[in-house]
């Protein structure tokens, strides 16, 4: 029997309790070789890679082979690809210049996207006047293809910003079909792709997105760092105004030890990639497996068996559990799971996702992010630790 078969999922060191981390989709730890690569770049490149003496130019070399780095794992040439403060900068700065430097001014969405589209896309609406439709979800959250071709029927020059895995469900959007979609009606497709990269192989070409964007913290990369990747040949006035850095796409000294540590996180993702997936996979299947058996009543919200990524579950526990207490109570036994996206924690307004999946506010819902770190036994604790919420 599962239940009380670990009391403590705590690991205990000389120092501290580190608690078990089930939250990979909130952020990552960063990989110490990451943090070998930062601190050698941090200790030695010190010189702006703007300047032009050697100091200068020892810097540039590191940011333009970062940059090369990327652009291979993305199969995309190194200049469509901008360097950033992270996924939601690069996500503004997208949005906004297709409207400002573009001049498109019908935007298609949905519901369930990161607060970085949807909260840029409002203010855009807000500020000037731009249309913004919203496509319609079936009852897992997945994208209605026939709904979005009749709004690219009605609005062909829109911007369709939908994003590729859902942070709350990991819910997969049918990239391929959105984007020649948008090529048969001549919109520009923009996909939000924070949750994907490092995770699949993701080849640009393939894919046909005009714009995407990554973030190194949530590929075992450091906070603070990302990119935007403009495969189209039209390029914006910078949304974060400066010195004309990257090209003049996005002011301010480049983040040069933060692009390095992003730069060998993505690749040692794209090396690790098939057997990090399996592990998910493993995993995922594992919890799947035991909590159906000792939680029978427990739901799965989002696409949890086709269409999804495999390191995100969402799930709604059976009646009994205190949901207000739900992550305090994880949390003191010693596993770090959370209820939304990071981002929108603390805004007590409940999940935007779950409630455009008509998830019922008093749910006790709960996102479990697997990742590399995880093991079986891990899951097992886990499972153990849910079934303890429950009075014997
Ligand atoms: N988009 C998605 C789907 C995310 O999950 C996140 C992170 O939570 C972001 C954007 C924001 O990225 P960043 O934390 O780099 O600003």
């Amino acid at each position: 029997m599962l239940a009380h078969h670990l009391h403590y999922a705590y690991f205990w060191t000389m120092e501290k309790q580190i608690p078990l981390y089930f939250d990979h989709a909130a952020t990552t730890p960063l990989d110490p070789e990451v943090q070998a690569v930062m601190a050698d770049c941090m200790r030695d490149v010190y010189g702006n890679p703007s300047s032009l003496h050697a100091m200068g130019r020892e810097a540039r070399v590191v940011v333009e082979s970062s940059r090369r780095t990327i652009a291979r794992a993305l199969n995309v040439s190194p200049d469509s690809v901008f360097f950033t403060s992270g996924g939601t900068e690069a996500n503004n700065s997208i949005l906004w210049g297709c409207f400002h430097d573009l001049k498109r001014s019908v935007f298609i969405t949905a519901a369930t996207e990161h607060p970085a589209v949807l909260a840029t896309l409002e203010d855009i609406k807000q500020k000037e006047g731009i249309q913004l439709h919203f496509v319609r979800l079936n009852n897992l959250g997945l994208v209605d293809m026939d709904h979005l071709e009749a709004l690219l029927e009605s609005h062909p020059e829109a911007v369709v910003s939908l994003m590729h895995a859902n942070n709350e469900t990991g819910n997969l959007i049918q990239a391929r079909g959105v984007s020649s979609l948008c090529r048969q009606y001549g919109a520009l497709f923009h996909s939000d792709t924070v949750q994907t990269i490092g995770k699949f192989r993701m080849d640009m070409e393939m894919l046909d997105m005009d714009f995407a964007v990554g973030s190194a913290h949530k590929f075992y990369g450091p906070k603070g760092v990302g990119f935007m990747v403009m495969r189209s040949h039209e390029k914006f006035s910078a949304f974060v105004k400066g010195g004309g850095q990257e090209r003049k796409m996005r002011g301010g000294t480049e983040n040069v030890y933060g692009i390095a540590g992003m730069a060998k996180a993505l690749q040692m993702c794209q090396e690790t990639m098939d057997a990090d997936l399996q592990q998910v996979e493993g995993l995922r299947e594992t919890f799947i497996r035991l909590i159906e058996k000792v939680l029978p009543g427990v739901e799965f919200n989002g696409s949890h068996q086709k269409q999804c990524l495999p390191h995100i579950l969402n799930i709604t526990l059976p009646g009994g559990v205190d949901k207000e207490m739900l992550l305090p109570r994880m949390d003191m036994a010693g596993f770090c799971v959370s209820t939304g996206s990071a981002c929108a924690s603390g805004s007590n307004r409940g999940s935007h996702v779950l409630r455009a999946l008509g998830v019922s506010e008093d749910a006790a819902a709960l996102r479990i992010s697997f990742g590399r770190s995880n093991t079986k036994a891990q899951v097992e604790a886990l499972v153990s630790a849910l079934v303890n919420l429950y009075p014997n």
